[in-house]
């Protein structure tokens, strides 16, 4: 088994969105102290598993590898539980390094940690683990009391999943108005994925 090494340059600081947990990268930094694998000591993926149990049992680590086009390689552990929160390192010529931010790393706007992938549209992006109403984590949008809006003609899971269509946003629109179910023709029509002030026809292609 390879081994990899911590590299001793990496950063504490905003490895993390800022907010999240105050003082967690004080906690960190003496986590990392008293931790099996203080910088410069070699390691493995396995040694991962160890490091996130005893070190980060609140966070998933996905390790995303340079060598591999930036893809994450590995998941510890494979399945998080809905209040885990990520941390990604960087695995990079046999050592690792933090990654500050998903996003900042990816260059990207959004990253999913459900497909792991990056995007630019919040409602361009579908995936198993968002809700495809309101685009937040589906663990944030459980099916409490579904409620019909007689606008678009769409379903929302909750009163806040509705709420969030009818906020305007950036562009001065919002959901219900970009996104809906055509009352004549029937066909869901999604607005927002197109230029200035297109409508909707009847019968478009
Ligand atoms: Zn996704
Ligand atoms: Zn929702
Ligand atoms: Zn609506
Ligand atoms: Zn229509």
């Amino acid at each position: 088994m390879n081994k990899y090494k911590w590299s001793n340059k990496y950063k504490w600081s905003n490895y993390i969105r800022a907010n999240r947990t105050e003082n967690l990268e004080d906690e960190a930094v003496k986590i990392m102290e008293e931790c099996l694998l203080p910088p410069g000591r070699y390691c493995d993926l396995d040694d991962l598993e160890v490091l996130q149990k005893e070190a980060f049992p609140q966070f998933q680590i996905k390790v995303i590898s340079a060598n591999q086009g930036d893809m994450i390689i590995a998941r510890v552990p494979e399945r998080k539980t809905t209040d885990m929160q990520e941390i990604f390192l960087l695995l990079d010529n046999e050592h690792f390094d933090l990654v500050t931010t998903a996003t900042g790393f990816y260059c990207s706007p959004y990253f999913c940690n459900d497909c792991d992938r990056t995007y630019h549209h919040k409602e361009r992006h579908h995936c198993e683990g968002k809700c495809r109403s309101c685009y937040r984590n589906n663990s944030d949008c459980l099916v409490e009391n579904p409620i019909n809006c007689t606008e678009c003609s769409r379903g929302f899971h909750n009163q806040q999943c509705y709420e969030i269509h009818k906020k305007k946003r950036k562009n001065g629109k919002n959901y219900c108005e970009q996104m809906f179910i055509c009352q004549t023709c029937g066909v869901f029509v999604n607005l927002s994925s197109r230029g200035k002030n297109v409508r909707h026809q009847c019968g478009e292609s």
